[in-house]
């Protein structure tokens, strides 16, 4: 009986996800999913509170002007037996949903902290674009943290860019955005593109940085409103002096295209893979 309730109410759990006045019958995908989700917040909760499970590859920002990886974009991993597939597209939304977001973030900015340390070591000092979700900044003790592991660490935060979307800068509080630039940090605007993205929003928003989506580009050689875009931002920007980034450039075809369009910064499997610290410093030291 129990598990028929439970059922049922998946059931309707569904139901009013999708509005008023439906019914689902149960199937059990659903409850595969429900189970799924339910496994993976435990695992994720336990691998928080570890924190030996999570590592951060770098995939390298290549300036076309310099022919120079100037920036690298930290991306988190997860390095679970059962769930070593799941990216972080899929993992973070529930860290978020479950607040573990914040003991995350701190850990990854940690070690993204002593990686800079270690790439400086080795003579490269770049920039470093670091994903954050608004739910950590939400909390008014972020900054304290990240002022102290500034310290731990000697990190120059003139080195730091902060990468936020539009969606997720316009729902912040502009006490916050101004206290990110107030420490000297800078923001670049992420998958610039996609969502409701507006040019508009570009120039009143306090942003050192554009990164254009994947999406924007990955038909570039057939879509002339794509070039056009993508020309008309380059020059809105160049007028602000903020950069641009195009990601997911993957073949040499589009990179030449952004390259005439004037686009200064490519990121992409076509300069480089997201890789772990030790591969890309052998890179950047045999280039
Ligand atoms: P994002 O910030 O838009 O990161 C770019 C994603 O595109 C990365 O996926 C990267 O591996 C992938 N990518 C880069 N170049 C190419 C390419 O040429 N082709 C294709 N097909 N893909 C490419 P990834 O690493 O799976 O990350 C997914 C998303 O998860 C990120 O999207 C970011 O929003 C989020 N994320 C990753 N790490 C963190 C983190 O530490 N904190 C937070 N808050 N979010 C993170
Ligand atoms: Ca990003
Ligand atoms: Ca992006």
């Amino acid at each position: 009986m129990e598990e028929i309730i439970r059922k049922a109410n998946i059931a309707m759990y569904h139901s009013k996800q999708k509005g008023k006045n439906r019914y689902t019958f149960f199937n059990e995908d659903m409850d595969y999913a429900i189970k799924k989700k339910a496994d993976l917040i435990l695992k994720l909760k336990k691998a928080v509170e570890e924190d030996k499970e999570f590592y951060v590859v770098y995939q390298p920002i290549y300036n076309v002007e310099s022919r120079k990886i100037e920036a690298v974009e930290a991306l988190a991993r997860w390095n679970n037996n059962k769930y070593s597939e799941i990216s972080p597209s899929e993992f973070i939304p529930l860290l978020e949903e479950t607040g573990l977001i914040e003991k995350f973030g701190l850990n990854i900015i940690e070690r993204i902290f002593r990686d800079i340390n270690t790439f400086n070591k080795n003579g490269f000092d770049i920039r470093f674009n670091i994903n954050i979700s608004p739910v950590q900044i939400r909390n008014n003790d972020f900054f304290y943290h990240i002022n102290t592991l500034m310290k731990k660490y000697s990190i120059n935060i003139k080195n730091i860019f902060f990468e936020l979307t539009e969606t997720q800068i316009l729902n912040l509080n502009e006490d916050k955005i101004n206290e990110i630039i107030e420490r000297g940090a800078q923001i670049a605007l992420d998958d610039f593109g996609t969502g409701y993205s507006s040019i508009i929003n570009v120039m009143q928003l306090p942003i050192s940085e554009i990164k254009i989506d994947k999406f924007i580009i990955d038909n570039i050689e057939e879509d002339e409103k794509a070039r056009i875009l993508i020309e008309a931002i380059v020059y809105i920007a160049g007028k602000l002096r903020t950069e641009v980034v195009v990601e997911g450039v993957e073949n040499k075809k589009q990179y030449d295209i952004l390259k005439k369009l004037g686009v200064k910064n490519i990121q992409g499997y076509l300069i480089s893979k997201p890789k772990i610290m030790e591969d890309l410093i052998m890179d950047l030291k045999n280039p």
